[in-house]
C-alpha cells in the first residue's frame, strides 16, 4: 500500500485533486512541484495512515515507516544534505494538513533534525552560529509543546528572564552564545518538568513528531473547529515532511504570506505581509508587526518600513509572477506562504484564499470578466449561507464619527456592543442576551468560542493575516486588527487610548470596513444589493429552475422580500394579523363568543381589518402569486391570560369576568399543537373561514382594480389529513367566491390547496390531490408530526442528542432527508400521479436552507418559500442545485 507520496525536484506523485488522501496542503504542494515551482522537496503521508494510526492504538504502520525512509533518501539526494549527519545536516518541517483547511488548529514542527551535534554543523555550514542556535531553540520549543505536551509558556518565561538579565528588548539582540545558553536552560526545563530528556536521536524525533501531528487531529480546539464548520470528525489529517528552508538567515532572508487579491474587498491587487530574518509562524502569530509586500500596500498603511518590493526586488518579481501563474492555474484567488532564504524564493503553501462574501462576489464576477471561469462556475463559487454577510449593516454615513482609534480593516461590516476582554466574558454576556465587542491584544485558537458570539472583534496587535483577521472573516464578523494606538490593560480590564480609558461594559462600535473603533452605539444603514451582487444574482436567476417565494405576513416583510428578489408569497400566515394592537381584543371576542351569532358579530368587525391588510399585500405583490393560509393556530394562543386581560375582555363583551374565565377554561387543551387547530377550526366554525375568504376575494378585486394586474390567488387550508376535510372547507370558500363574484360582477379565480404537514396527508396525497390544486410542504409541522417531537420543546433535548451523536443535525433546521424527505418525495409523486400540473412548494424554515433546497430540486418542487432575508440565499442555492 502506498502510504507516502513524494514531491520536489520538478515532479510529484500526487495532484491538486487528491485532497482526500493528501490533505489540502499536501495536494497543493504536489501540484506546485509538478508545475515546476520552487518547492522544497518532501513527502506527504496520507490521511489513511492517520486513520490507521488511530485504529491501531496510536502506532505507525511499519510499511509506512519504510516508505518514509525511502522518500527521505530521495530528499537527501535532491538537497545534497543528510538527515542527522554532522556535516550538511538536512532539517525537516513536519506539517499537518487536512482535507479542509483548519487554519492554526493543528500542529507543525519546524527545524526537526537538530541536536547538540547537528546544531554545530548547521552553524558551520551557514557561517552563522547565531542562526543555528536560534533555530535549535525554536525547534526545542515547538517539539516540547507539540510532541511532549509541555506548555510553551515555560519557555517564554525563561526567555523573558534571560532577556531581562542580559538587558535585551528584542529576541533579535541575542547572540549565538546567549542563545546557546537559552537552549541549555530549555533542555533543563524539559527534564525538570517531564522527567525525560529532550531526544537527541533524529529518527526518534521524526517518528514522534509524525505521531504527534496525527494526534493533533483530535486536540480539543480542532474538534471544536470541525463542529463549528461541519467538517467530519473522521477524515483524519495528512502529514507533510519537507526539507526546511530558512527565512531567519539574516537580512536577505524573510518569510511571508500573501493573497493574490485583496481578501477583504476582492480588488485585484497582490496583498500580503512579510518579516525579514524570521521563521515560520512569526508572521501569523502577530509577534512582530509585519511589513507590506508591495510599495502600494506600504503607502496605504502609512508604514515607514520598506516593502519586499523595495527590499528584495528580484525575489519579489519572481514571487509576483508565481502568484499570477497560480491564480490562472487554479482559476481562483490564492492564499500563499513563502520563504526567502538568502535571496532565493521558496513556495511553501497555496490554497484557495478565504475571503469575505463581498470579496468572493467581486472575485467571481471579475474572473468571469477576465475569461478565467464561466458564469456557472462563478455561481458555484459563492457559499449561499455566506450571503447574509452582505446583508450586514454598515455605519450611516451621515452620522458624525467619534473615532477612538484605528487599525487594519480586517473584516467588513459594523457592529456595536459592550467591551469585554476575554472569550469567557463574551460567552457569559451573550448568554445573558447582551451584545459584546471582544477586545484582545491578539487572539488565538483558544478564543474561538468567544469570537463566535461576539458582534465584533478588535485586536491591538497583528496584521491582516493574523488569527483574529482570518477567523473573523470566516465567521462574517466585523473585525479591526492591529489598532496599535490602543492598549489593553487586562488586569484592570480597561482599554486605554490617547486621552481616554474605556472600562469593560462600555459601548463601542467597530467598523470593520474602515478599521475604526467608534465611541458608543452608532446608527447603521442597510447595504445596497447592486453591483457585483446584482450581476451574480442575475446569473443565478437565469440558472435556476425553481421559483423563490417568501413567507410574509406583513406589508413590511413583503416589501423587503421583493427588494431581495422574491417572486411571490409562498406563505402568508393570517393569524399574525390578528395579534396586532386592538385586533387581539376583537379576536378574543370572536373566540370567546358563546354562539355563532356572537362570533359573526366579532367577525364582522375583523373583516374590514383583514381586507385592508390583504389589499396592501396584494398591491405590493402585484401580478405575483400569493398563497394565503387560513387561520391555523390553536385558539388558546389568543386567549386572555392575566386576570387583567380577562377583565378587559369581559367588559368589552358585557360579560361577568367569572363567566369568561369558565369559557377560557373550557377552551383549554392538553396538547394544543395536536388539538383544535388548522382546518379543524374551519370545520367547527365555518364562519371564520368564510370571513377570511370574503376578505381575500374582496381585497383581490380591489387590488386588481387599483394595479390593473390580477392577483394570482392561492388559498391554503392548513393541517389537512383527510380529503373530506379539504372538501368541506373548499366548499365554504367556493360559496363565498360565488357570492363575491355576484356582488362585484367580476369573475373570481383562485387555486385551492393544502399544506402537507401530517404524515397521513403525505401518504394519501393521490386522494387529496383530487381536490387540491397545489401542495405546500409545511416542513416545520411535518417534521414535528413525523418525529413526534414537539418543536417548542425540542430545545431541551436535541442538543443532547447531537452531543451524544444520536442525530447529527437538528431536523428543524436541516431537513431530515431520510424520513421527512421520503414523505415529501412520496407525496410529490403520488400527488402528481393524480394531477399532473399539481403545483408543489415548500414553506417551512427549510425553504431557506441550502442543503434542503438541493433536496427540493431533486424532488422537483416548483418553488421554495423562505423568510425575506433568506431570499437571496435561496435564489443562489436553487441555482447551484440546478447546475
Ligand atoms: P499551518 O497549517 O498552521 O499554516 P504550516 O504547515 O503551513 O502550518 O506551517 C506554518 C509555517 O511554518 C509556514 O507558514 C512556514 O512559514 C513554516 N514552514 C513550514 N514548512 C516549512 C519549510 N519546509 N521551510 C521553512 N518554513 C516552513
Ligand atoms: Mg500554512
Ligand atoms: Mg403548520
Amino acid at each position: 500500500k502506498q502510504w507516502v507520496y513524494r514531491f520536489g525536484g520538478g515532479a510529484a506523485q500526487g495532484r491538486a485533486q487528491d485532497t482526500a488522501l493528501l490533505g489540502g496542503k499536501g495536494a497543493n504542494l504536489a501540484e506546485m512541484a509538478s508545475l515546476g515551482l520552487p518547492v522544497p522537496p518532501g513527502m506527504t503521508i496520507t490521511t489513511e495512515a492517520c486513520l490507521w494510526y488511530f485504529s491501531h492504538g496510536k502506532c505507525l504502520p511499519d510499511e509506512m515507516k519504510e516508505q518514509v525512509l525511502e522518500a527521505l533518501a530521495e530528499m537527501e539526494r535532491l538537497t545534497g544534505r543528510n538527515f542527522g549527519a554532522i556535516t550538511k545536516p538536512l532539517l525537516l518541517s513536519v506539517r499537518s494538513g487536512a482535507r479542509a483547511s483548519m487554519p492554526g488548529m493543528m500542529d507543525t514542527v519546524l527545524n526537526l533534525g537538530l541536536n547538540d551535534e547537528t546544531v554545530q554543523a548547521l552553524g558551520h555550514d551557514a557561517g552563522d552560529a547565531r542562526f543555528a542556535w536560534d533555530s535549535y531553540r525554536r525547534f526545542i520549543q515547538m517539539y516540547a509543546d507539540v510532541v511532549m505536551g509541555l506548555d510553551h509558556e515555560v519557555f517564554e518565561e525563561i526567555l523573558e528572564d534571560e532577556k531581562a538579565r542580559l538587558g535585551h528588548d528584542y529576541d533579535t539582540e541575542l547572540s549565538a552564545v546567549e542563545w546557546q545558553h537559552v537552549v541549555a536552560l530549555y533542555k533543563q526545563a524539559i527534564e525538570e518538568e517531564l522527567g525525560e530528556a529532550f531526544p537527541q536521536d533524529c529518527h526518534t524525533q521524526l517518528w514522534r513528531a509524525i505521531a504527534a501531528v496525527f494526534s493533533s487531529w483530535n486536540n480539543p480546539r480542532a474538534v471544536t473547529y470541525r463542529t463549528l464548520h461541519k467538517i467530519p470528525q473522521n477524515w483524519g489529517t495528512a502529514v507533510n515532511v519537507q526539507a526546511m528552508v530558512f527565512g531567519n538567515l539574516g537580512s536577505t532572508s524573510a518569510t511571508g504570506v500573501a493573497f493574490t487579491r485583496n481578501p477583504s474587498t476582492g480588488e485585484k491587487r497582490l496583498y500580503g505581509e512579510f518579516l525579514v530574518n524570521a521563521q515560520g509562524e512569526d508572521v501569523v502569530a502577530g509577534i512582530r508587526t509585519p511589513q507590506s509586500l508591495t510599495e502600494e500596500g506600504r503607502l496605504a498603511s502609512g508604514s515607514d518600513k520598506p516593502s519586499m518590493e523595495k527590499l528584495m526586488p528580484e525575489a519579489f518579481a519572481e514571487f509576483k509572477a508565481i502568484c499570477e501563474k497560480l491564480e490562472s492555474h487554479y482559476g481562483d484567488m490564492q492564499d500563499v506562504e513563502f520563504t526567502v532564504e538568502r535571496g532565493k524564493l521558496w513556495m511553501l503553501q497555496t490554497r484557495a484564499g478565504k475571503r469575505t462574501t463581498r470579496a468572493a462576489m467581486k472575485i467571481a464576477v471579475d474572473l468571469v470578466d477576465e475569461g478565467v471561469i464561466t458564469e456557472e462556475q462563478a455561481i458555484c463559487r459563492i457559499d449561499p449561507a455566506s450571503l447574509d454577510q452582505l446583508l450586514h449593516p454598515t455605519i450611516d454615513p451621515r452620522v458624525e464619527r467619534v473615532i477612538l482609534g484605528s487599525g487594519l480593516p480586517a473584516s467588513p461590516g459594523a457592529a456595536s456592543g459592550e467591551i469585554v476582554f476575554t472569550a469567557e466574558d463574551a460567552v457569559e454576556a451573550e448568554a445573558e442576551g447582551r451584545k459584546v465587542v471582544l477586545v484582545r491584544i491578539e487572539t488565538s485558537p483558544e478564543d474561538i468560542h468567544g469570537m463566535h458570539v461576539a458582534e465584533a472583534i478588535l485586536t491591538t496587535r497583528g496584521g491582516m493575516t493574523s488569527h483574529a483577521a482570518v477567523v473573523a472573516r470566516g465567521m462574517g464578523i466585523p473585525c479591526v486588527v492591529g489598532a496599535g494606538g490602543l492598549r489593553v490593560d487586562l488586569r484592570n480590564e480597561v482599554l486605554i487610548g490617547p486621552g481616554f480609558t474605556l472600562k469593560r461594559g462600555e459601548l463601542v462600535t467597530v467598523d470593520g470596513s474602515s478599521g475604526q473603533l467608534l465611541k458608543g452605539e452608532v446608527p447603521m444603514v442597510q447595504p445596497e444589493l447592486s453591483g457585483d451582487f446584482g450581476r451574480l444574482m442575475a446569473w443565478a436567476d437565469a440558472a435556476r429552475r425553481m421559483g423563490v417565494r417568501t413567507n410574509a405576513d406583513t406589508p413590511q416583510d413583503a416589501r423587503a422580500a421583493r427588494s431581495y428578489g422574491a417572486e411571490g408569497i409562498g406563505l402568508c400566515r393570517t393569524e399574525h394579523m390578528f395579534f396586532e394592537g386592538a385586533r387581539i381584543h376583537v379576536m378574543r371576542e370572536m373566540i370567546l363568543a358563546e354562539n355563532e351569532a356572537g362570533r359573526r358579530a366579532a367577525l364582522d368587525k375583523l373583516l374590514p381589518m383583514q381586507r385592508s391588510d390583504f389589499i396592501e399585500l396584494f398591491t405590493i405583490m402585484s401580478g405575483l402569486p400569493v398563497t394565503i393560509r387560513l387561520l391555523d393556530p390553536p385558539l388558546h394562543e389568543f386567549l386572555p391570560k392575566t386576570q387583567q386581560e380577562i377583565e378587559e375582555v369581559a367588559a368589552a363583551m358585557e360579560m361577568e369576568p367569572a363567566q369568561l374565565s369558565r369559557r377560557v377554561e373550557a377552551l383549554h387543551e392538553f396538547n394544543p399543537m395536536l388539538g383544535h387547530r388548522g382546518c379543524r377550526l374551519a370545520i367547527s366554525y365555518p364562519e371564520i373561514a368564510q370571513m377570511q375568504a370574503r376578505a381575500i376575494f374582496e381585497a383581490a378585486a380591489a387590488a386588481a382594480k387599483e394595479t390593473g394586474a390580477p392577483v394570482e390567488l392561492e388559498i391554503m387550508v392548513p393541517l389537512v389529513g383527510l380529503r373530506s376535510e379539504l372538501d368541506y372547507v373548499k366548499a365554504c370558500i367556493d360559496e363565498v367566491a360565488a357570492d363575491v363574484s355576484r356582488e362585484t360582477g367580476l369573475p373570481i379565480g383562485y387555486l385551492a390547496g393544502t399544506m402537507i404537514e401530517l404524515p397521513r396527508a403525505a401518504l394519501r396525497a393521490h386522494v387529496i390531490a383530487e381536490t387540491a390544486e397545489f401542495f405546500s410542504f409545511g416542513t416545520n409541522d411535518l417534521t414535528q408530526t413525523t418525529f413526534g417531537i414537539s418543536r417548542d420543546d425540542a430545545a431541551s433535548f436535541i442538543p443532547t442528542y447531537q452531543r451524544k451523536g444520536i442525530i447529527e443535525q437538528d431536523p428543524f433546521i436541516s431537513l431530515d432527508f431520510d424520513g421527512v424527505g421520503e414523505l415529501i418525495g412520496l407525496a410529490a409523486e403520488r400527488g402528481r400521479k393524480t394531477r399532473a400540473d399539481l403545483k408543489l412548494g415548500i414553506c417551512g424554515e427549510h425553504g431557506g436552507d441550502p442543503a434542503s433546497i438541493r433536496f427540493c430540486e431533486e424532488v422537483g418542487l416548483n418553488y421554495v418559500s423562505c423568510s425575506p432575508f433568506r431570499v437571496p440565499i435561496a435564489r443562489l442555492a436553487a441555482a447551484q442545485a440546478a447546475i
